[in-house]
């Protein structure tokens, strides 16, 4: 599933290749994803150029002068950016063809993405109103995660992971950030001390920007989509000795997630 990183990189590259480009046409085959695909798209956008395009948890949102293009990648989806008028494959659900050629490609085989379209302030969009702080902002400190945290009994892993609390803090991330804090996942939040919270804060942040540094888990947006498998230190290596102490790694769920930790190094 696409994470924070994943969506960073894509929006990063689409960024470079994409502002201030015009589109010249959108071919819609599907009606509906997570939400409907608006029809408007279709006649909307052809005209419109690419003002900027930013990102808001795991939202990318393009401002296209007159109003906003919402797209969220949802489990399975990803933006393909080509050239020309390559045949459309199965589950190429949306083609965006730019003035200079290029085309951007919306696949997505299980359509748990959304493609949709808002004009106004796209923050306060409903599915996105509710988000919380960006985890790379300055909003999101140890002294806000105490706080956010603070007579909660919670496992820590699960208030991380609430988008609520902070933007777009997935699993695989949840569980690195929480072996570098050297925090127990399933501890109550609430037992958090500020010191913890603080480097909590800072290890979820590390972790996220290394993985952006180092191109995220996949290469989204390239004209053949790969997947880089990157190194993490406890995501996936339940059973494996810990990088620290040796120690076998524990595997747990926590909210029916896989939660992986060392017990002797977090507590
Ligand atoms: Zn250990």
């Amino acid at each position: 599933m696409p994470e924070l990183p994943e969506v960073e990189v894509t929006r990063r590259r689409l960024e470079r290749e994409l502002v201030g480009k015009s589109f010249t046409q959108v071919v819609r085959r599907v009606s509906k994803l997570r939400l409907p695909v608006p029809e408007e798209l279709t006649t909307i956008l052809p005209g419109r150029i690419v003002r900027s395009i930013e990102r808001r948890g795991k939202y990318l949102l393009f401002d296209c002068g007159c109003g906003w293009l919402l797209v969220h990648l949802g489990m399975t989806g990803f933006l393909q950016l080509l050239r020309g008028t390559p045949l459309p494959e199965k589950h190429d659900h949306l083609d965006f063809f730019f003035g200079d050629g290029q085309l951007l490609r919306f696949h997505d085989p299980r359509k748990f993405g959304i493609v949709t379209w808002f004009t106004g302030d796209p923050r306060l969009h409903p599915l996105l109103a509710g988000i919380g702080p960006e985890p790379l902002s300055g909003a999101f400190d140890g002294e806000y995660l105490f706080d956010a945290a603070r007579g909660r009994k919670v496992a820590v892993k699960q208030l991380v992971m609430n988008s609520a609390v902070v933007a777009g803090v997935g699993n695989i991330y949840a569980n690195e950030a929480l072996f570098r804090a050297r925090i127990r996942p399933d501890r109550p939040a609430g037992t958090l001390d500020p010191t913890e919270c603080t480097e909590l804060a800072a290890a979820i942040r590390n972790v996220l920007e290394r993985s952006i540094g180092e191109g995220s888990t996949y290469r989204v947006a390239e004209e053949t989509v790969a997947y880089y498998p990157q190194k993490f230190t406890v995501y996936g290596r339940g059973g494996e000795p810990c990088v620290h102490c040796q120690s076998p790694l524990d595997e747990i769920r926590l909210g029916g997630r896989s939660t992986v930790f060392c017990r002797k190094c977090q507590e």
